[in-house]
């Protein structure tokens, strides 16, 4: 009884607390009363003009999306771009009515090949229809406009979110966008802001690891980045409308497997999923792409609760949703929720999809008209939808432009823009560890090897000019691979390559165990070939066997072997890990990567990437690291090969004089921690500080640890700066057991490098 009677007291004071910290912080929370006002209402009069003048088709075409093969012609795969089809054409935007288009037929094209696809399309929009509806064109720009011939390449999101860098995710986010408008195109499918908790999923590459905060701030900054930051006003005209995806628990299959069913109760999806897509609904992101699958036996295309209850009620999005590639088709073939494909459109629409991403036909559109006209759909639901994607197209400026910037110089590509995509590839680079062989002094021989060693689809992988990003001849010539790059460091004659097997099979170990002989060192790359989405499956964690044996053997030569890895999930080393002198986490850095690895392996640079997810030792043990108290015990461990937020430097960094200035926590105004971090070592370097929480008793069972505040520095040897953390309530929350943010008073503790300072968040302080 009187546990019960504190409890309830420890709960109200709670509930006091959380209503009086609402609002002055932002990274989770009650959002229903934060909803983002996304347009204003002059635009508003405007959609509401334009929306009496339109015929029922014509709004239901704006609600169909098609890929450009619909409307071209012409073979691929050589490299020869499609050619627009004006017949064709014309039966999408003219007969059909066709709001949005997307893609490329697999290849990437010229900056004017975008601009006579773009220059076909509006123009015949403009021209053939009654009210010039510019039609919004969508494309998976995921790192950097990579359907774009001579565009930026960056790190893939995973290597993004190891820089730990929010201002370097936002400048490539920045660059992205520009490249991607400035070819005519108004729309990125993307900041991916599914959590990378599944090492096994293809698309792990595509997240920014497994912490829901990190994922968080890096979502935040990739929608400023894309829209610019008055996006709330306008979407800038270098920027894209951002597309967060893939509402909700898209990358937490039970399986692994792409596509395949989530078990996520909604606690749990509360706590972990939803806060990145919050945030970045609150960043102010226009557009959100739905799930592909489905959470607790619920494809999320037909879930009212997920599309309405959650989205628009809880988060507050105003913004446009749109369907994934042919999934609302899906709900009828492959989920079989519908008995038919109208069904499915109907189930679709009215759950809250307002553009199907049809995207091979028109039946969407047919399917549409009918239930409408057969009142089974009412057309205040169409309305709704149509106001939602004419908000996207006014805030992007389409109707004052409908093409691109003549007056914004291209600068795809450039030398500023490289010199980006080259920083975020040397500050994701993580170095897992050193006994001393590295950095490589100059004039060292190397021999270089591994399935990864001299290619630079492997780098880049899926997204990459083709959608699985594997065509290894429509990458630049001119960019490196890791061989590459270390000739160039190391001069030609310092440096033997021999690729000793590839991905899965052997090529020749013998003759690089020969050419072992020659050297000082051996750069041994493992890891992937270049994938996407459900090609990507696998069912094993670790790598094919062949790639540990070239490893073990190319150890017994007794020559010091650096382990670089080159893959987009981590695939476990544990048979080789303890052989080897030192391990470089590649992740997949872009076209930049066999510059930067070479860098650091040379000591030009000092690496500073930590990293993003929890490297597993084991395939069956695949813990995160804010696991729960009973996770470990006597008999169980958090015992991964490399902890989340491990990484090492040439440099050594020490902290000090962990500070909690509990002044302020009593002013209802958080809680302000500093730590003094000092650079005791010889060498320049940049250091991530991580911040974690413990709460040390919660009703809901509290985890560990949780990352709450990071921010990058760089120090001089011998230099020390003071970094300041804020911690608001809002940091200390939960979700509680009836599903709703939660702040309870009680003891935390703070952790620091190996820091740790406790505090007590207690009722009477708060009043
Ligand atoms: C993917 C999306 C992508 C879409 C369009 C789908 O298969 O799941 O992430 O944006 O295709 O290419």
């Amino acid at each position: 009884m009187r546990f019960k009677a504190i409890r309830r007291c420890v709960i109200f004071y709670g509930i006091i607390l959380w209503f009086l910290c609402m609002g002055l912080f932002s990274q989770q929370g009650n959002t229903a009363s934060n909803s983002i006002k996304l347009h204003s209402g002059e635009i508003d009069k405007k959609i509401t003009d334009l929306l009496a003048k339109m015929t029922l088709e014509e709004k239901i075409g704006q609600m169909t999306q098609v890929a450009l093969g619909v409307i071209s012609q012409g073979e691929d795969g050589n490299g020869i771009p499609h050619k627009i089809d004006g017949v064709k054409l014309r039966e999408a935007v003219v007969k059909y009515k066709v709001g949005s288009i997307l893609n490329v037929i697999d290849g990437a094209y010229t900056i004017e090949h975008w601009h006579e696809i773009i220059q076909a399309i509006q123009d015949t929009v403009m021209k053939e229809t009654p009210l010039k509806i510019p039609v919004l064109y969508g494309i998976d720009s995921i790192h950097g406009a990579n359907y774009v011939v001579g565009s930026t390449i960056f790190p893939q999101n995973i290597g993004m979110a190891a820089t730990f860098n929010g201002e370097l995710d936002k400048k490539s986010d920045q660059i992205t966008a520009y490249e991607t408008r400035t070819e005519g195109l108004q729309r990125k499918y993307g900041p991916v802001l599914d959590m990378g908790r599944q090492p096994l999923w293809p698309r792990l590459f595509e997240t920014f690891g497994e912490d829901t905060y990190l994922a968080s701030i890096m979502a935040h900054e990739s929608i400023k980045g894309m829209e610019g930051d008055n996006n709330l006003e306008k979407i800038d005209n270098t920027g894209v409308a951002a597309c967060m995806k893939h509402y909700l628990g898209y990358g937490f299959p039970l399986s692994g497997k792409d596509r395949t069913p989530a078990w996520i109760p909604l606690g749990f999806l509360k706590e972990y999923f939803v806060p990145p897509f919050e945030t970045a609904v609150k960043a102010g992101a226009h557009t959100l792409m739905v799930n592909s699958s489905e959470i607790n036996g619920e494809p999320v295309h037909a879930s009212r609760f997920y599309l309405k209850t959650l989205l628009r009620e809880e988060l507050g999005f105003e913004g446009l949703v749109v369907s994934d590639w042919k999934d609302i088709q899906n709900l009828h073939t492959r989920e079989k929720v519908a008995s038919s494909q109208k069904e499915a459109v109907k189930l679709a629409v009215m759950a809250g999809v307002d553009m199907s991403m049809v995207p091979s036909d028109f039946s969407f559109y047919e399917y549409l008209l009918e239930l409408v006209k057969e009142g089974e759909v009412p057309v205040s639901r169409i309305d709704e939808a149509v106001r939602r994607i004419l908000m996207v197209k006014f805030k992007l400026g389409l109707f004052e432009n409908p093409y691109w910037d003549k007056a914004l110089a291209a600068g795809v590509g450039s030398a500023e823009n490289t010199q980006t995509a080259l920083e975020a590839a040397r500050e994701s680079i993580t170095l897992l560890k050193n006994d001393g062989v590295l950095p490589l002094a100059g004039g060292t021989r190397v021999l270089v090897t591994g399935p990864t060693a001299d290619r630079l689809s492997v780098m880049s992988s899926g997204w990459t000019y083709t959608w699985q990003g594997n065509d290894e001849k429509r990458y630049p010539v001119e960019k490196d691979t890791i061989r590459e790059a270390l000739e160039k460091r190391f001069s030609k004659n310092n440096v033997v390559y021999e690729a000793g097997c590839l991905y899965d099979k052997e090529v020749d170990i013998r003759q690089a165990l020969n050419k072992a002989k020659t050297v000082d060192v051996i750069v041994a790359c493992l890891g992937e070939e270049a994938y996407c989405e459900t090609p990507g499956n696998i069912d094993d964690l670790a790598l094919p066997g062949i790639q540990y044996e070239l490893v073990s053997k190319l150890c017994e030569t007794g020559k010091p072997v650096i382990l670089v890895m080159v893959e987009g999930r981590p695939r476990l080393i544990r048979g080789v890990v303890d052989k080897v002198k030192a391990v470089v986490m590649g992740y997949l850095p872009g076209n930049e990567g066999g510059r930067a690895i070479a860098e650091i392996l040379a000591g030009d640079v000092n690496p500073s990437g930590k990293l993003p997810i929890t490297y597993p030792r084991f395939a069956n043990d695949l813990k995160c690291y804010d696991y729960k108290n009973s996770e470990v015990s006597d008999v169980n461990r958090y015992n991964p090969e490399f902890r989340f937020g491990y990484g090492l430097s040439y440099t050594e960094f020490t902290y000090e004089k962990l500070v909690l200035d509990k002044r302020v926590m009593e002013q209802n105004d958080g809680i302000e921690i500093s730590v003094t971090v000092k650079n005791s070592g010889k060498v320049k370097g940049k250091e991530a500080v991580l911040l974690y929480v413990r709460d040390l008793v919660a009703s809901v069972t509290p985890s560990v640890q949780r990352l709450k505040g990071f921010r990058k520095v760089e120090l001089a040897p011998g230099e020390e700066k003071v970094v300041v953390f804020r911690l608001s309530p809002a940091d200390l929350s939960f979700i509680g057991l009836d599903m709703k943010p939660t702040v309870e008073p009680g003891g935390f503790q703070v952790m620091v490098g190996s820091l740790t300072a406790d505090f007590t968040l207690s009722p009477s302080s708060k009043n």
